[in-house]
This record gives C-alpha cells, sequence and structure tokens, in this order.
C-alpha cells in the first residue's frame, strides 16, 4: 500500500520534496483493532503547523512519520465487536490506503443522518470550530455586523451562516471573484470583499457602515490589519487561524492591534476546537439541524486520488478549494 510520510520540514511554502511516498505492507488488526480502507482524507491548514518543530497545541509530526489528519474510511476487517466489514468509520488517521485502528480511536458514522463527508467539513472539525468560536467568543447578536476572513473556506462559510442564523449582518472577505459571488448568492451573506483585487480598508468602510461588532479572523496579516480601526466598542475577535503567516519563515510581530483593542475595549481571543472537546456532542446536533432545515449549506472541493493529496494540500495556501477541501482515495 502506498502511504505519505514527512520527509523534510518545509522552509516557507512546502514543496513536493518535504514529502515521499513509501511503498509499506498492510498491517494485520490485533484484538480491539479494526483493518480500514481509507476513503476520504481530510487535508487542513493546520497540518502545515504539524510539519514544524515547534510547541503548540498538537505535537508536531516526526519525520519520516505517516502524516495523519481527519478520516473516512471503511472498516474491512475486524477484530473488534463494537465494529463490522463494511462499517464507515471516522478517525486521525494516516495518510495511506489501509490502517489498522484501536476501536476507541474511531467512530462509526451513520450516512443515513447525513452525507458522510459532512463529518469533515460542516457538522465536522470545522463546521465545530465555526460553532464554538463564533457563538462562544464572538456571542452575536441581532444587528450587529460580523466581518469573516477566509469566508468561502470551509471554517469560514459556517461562520458567515451561524453568524446569520444568529440575525448578524454578514460581510466576508475572500480571495477570488466566484468565491465571493457564492458567498453573496448561495450562503446569503450581506458583502462580499475580494481581498486580492479590492483595496480592503476601503471596501471594508463601505460594507459596513455601522463598524464592525466581531471579526472572526481566519487568516491574520494585512487582512485583519484593514479590520481593526473599524472595530466597535466592546467588539468580539475570535482568533481562529492566521493563515497568511503560516508559510512565512520570519513571523511579523510588531505591535499591530493593541491600540485598536484599547480604545474599543474589545475581547481578542484565541481558540482551538479542542477547548470544547466537553461539548462537541452539542454542536453536532446543533449544526446537523440546522442542516436537515435548510438553514446551513456547504461546499466541498473532492481531488481525487491518492496522489494528488499533497496537491490538494497545497492548494489550500492558493486558495484553490471553496468550502472543505477532502481528497476522494477510493468508493464506498
Ligand atoms: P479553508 O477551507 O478556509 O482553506 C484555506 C483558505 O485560506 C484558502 O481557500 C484561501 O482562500 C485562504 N488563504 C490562503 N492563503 C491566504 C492568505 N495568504 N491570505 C488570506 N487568505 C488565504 O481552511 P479551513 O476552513 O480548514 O481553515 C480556515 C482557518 O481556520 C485556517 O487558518 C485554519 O488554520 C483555522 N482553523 C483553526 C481551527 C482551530 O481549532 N482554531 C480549526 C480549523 C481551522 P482565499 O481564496 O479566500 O484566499
Amino acid at each position: 500500500q502506498k502511504q505519505i510520510k514527512l520527509a523534510k520540514r518545509p522552509v516557507g511554502t512546502p514543496v513536493m520534496e518535504d514529502f515521499a511516498f513509501i511503498d509499506a505492507p498492510i498491517e494485520t488488526p490485533s484484538d480491539g483493532e479494526v483493518l480500514i480502507r481509507t476513503i476520504y482524507v481530510s487535508v487542513d491548514p493546520y497540518l502545515r503547523g504539524r510539519m514544524q518543530d515547534t510547541k503548540s497545541y498538537i505535537p508536531p509530526f516526526q519525520l519520516n512519520e505517516v502524516i495523519t489528519s481527519g478520516i473516512i474510511g471503511q472498516v474491512v476487517e475486524s477484530k473488534s465487536e463494537h465494529f463490522s466489514k463494511g462499517d464507515i468509520v471516522l478517525g486521525t488517521l494516516g495518510w495511506q490506503e489501509y490502517s489498522v485502528a484501536n476501536e476507541r480511536t474511531i467512530r462509526k458514522l451513520d450516512p443515513k443522518l447525513a452525507p458522510v463527508t459532512a463529518n469533515l467539513g460542516i457538522i465536522g472539525m470545522t463546521g465545530l470550530t465555526a460553532y464554538f468560536g463564533l457563538l462562544d467568543i464572538g456571542q452575536p447578536k441581532e444587528g450587529e455586523t460580523v466581518v469573516v476572513s477566509g469566508a468561502a473556506g470551509a471554517v469560514g462559510s459556517a461562520v458567515g451562516q451561524i453568524a446569520k442564523i444568529k440575525g448578524a449582518r454578514v460581510v466576508g472577505i475572500a480571495g477570488t471573484e466566484e468565491k465571493c459571488e457564492y458567498l453573496l448568492n448561495e450562503l446569503g451573506f450581506d458583502a462580499a470583499i475580494n481581498y486580492k483585487k479590492e483595496d480592503v480598508s476601503s471596501a471594508l468602510e463601505k460594507a459596513c457602515p455601522n463598524g464592525i461588532d466581531i471579526y472572526f479572523d481566519n487568516v491574520g496579516g494585512s487582512i485583519s490589519d484593514a479590520v481593526f480601526p473599524l472595530l466597535n466598542k466592546f467588539a468580539r475577535i475570535p482568533v481562529c487561524g492566521a493563515i497568511s503567516a503560516y508559510n512565512s519563515v520570519e513571523m511579523d510581530m510588531g505591535p499591530r492591534v493593541q491600540t485598536a483593542l484599547i480604545k474599543t475595549s474589545a475581547l481578542m481571543k484565541g481558540f482551538t476546537l479542542g477547548d470544547y472537546s466537553s461539548r462537541l456532542q452539542e454542536g453536532n446536533t446543533a449544526l446537523a439541524a440546522w442542516l436537515n432545515e435548510g438553514k446551513l449549506k456547504y461546499e466541498e472541493t473532492i481531488t481525487e486520488g491518492f496522489d494528488h493529496i499533497i496537491d490538494a494540500f497545497l492548494d489550500l495556501f492558493t486558495g484553490a478549494n471553496i468550502g472543505k477541501s477532502l481528497v476522494k482515495v477510493a468508493d464506498i
């Protein structure tokens, strides 16, 4: 079977040579374990952080270690009484065609409740990140203005829609015209700004005549710089991601935002989904209900083929994806 390992720690934007495609034997499950055939692989920006040897909320990948991420697979052999051959399961598994997993580390999915891939996106990791970051830290109120960066991505598109459900006015910032049209026409955003074409500061001033109450930050950098001067008194800023800096060799640590925070008594708070590990069921239930009521929509960019996992990962940094980015490795 094929596996993908981290061959070198990327410097700047990762390149193909940072990864090694290996041919390895398929493991055999022991008692309490199952053998899983990989079907869908989630590619996510946070994996870039795990490729660096730095202290974080999640340990770095070791060199020559199989890369792991959220994976949906099908049980092909079971030595567990909780799983049967044919079950569709979700877990953090390796970038390889087959994985052996302990029964306690995987969860069975019910394809009747929602399309299985939704468990990696809108009702899974990225939807839950949007749900808790926006509702717990952002606390949107009816009529408030919410700005979200990375707006057409997996997290951002969920943030904007949840903010609309809560009665807020929503402005999205994204990198193409197609994405902006998607935000306006499909997801019901009130305004959308193409940061690659427009002057973000003046576009934000126009789109936010009453200032900004919540800034859900997925990207950091100059887009965030443009948002801060428009914050209202007691604004809230859930800091979810900083993808614009993930490939930076030298981090820009300048005091860019303090004055804006002091002037407005704003709250800026970083978080990870791990902070909400005891409340995941609550979030999943709420998201699934909105999805079934038609209040939440989602898009997926599905790349085909194991050999294209790295391409799909690198595409996150050029913005080739709309919504959740996945790689389909095999048929169910
Ligand atoms: P996305 O689906 O949003 O994909 C990444 C998107 O980022 C791209 O499509 C691209 O869209 C945008 N982007 C890439 N480079 C830049 C740049 N230099 N400046 C601005 N935008 C850029 O990924 P996710 O929804 O999975 O993740 C979004 C953010 O949330 C990431 O920063 C991620 O690390 C973070 N995250 C945090 C979690 C947490 O627990 N705190 C959990 C999950 C995600 P465009 O065309 O608009 O540029």
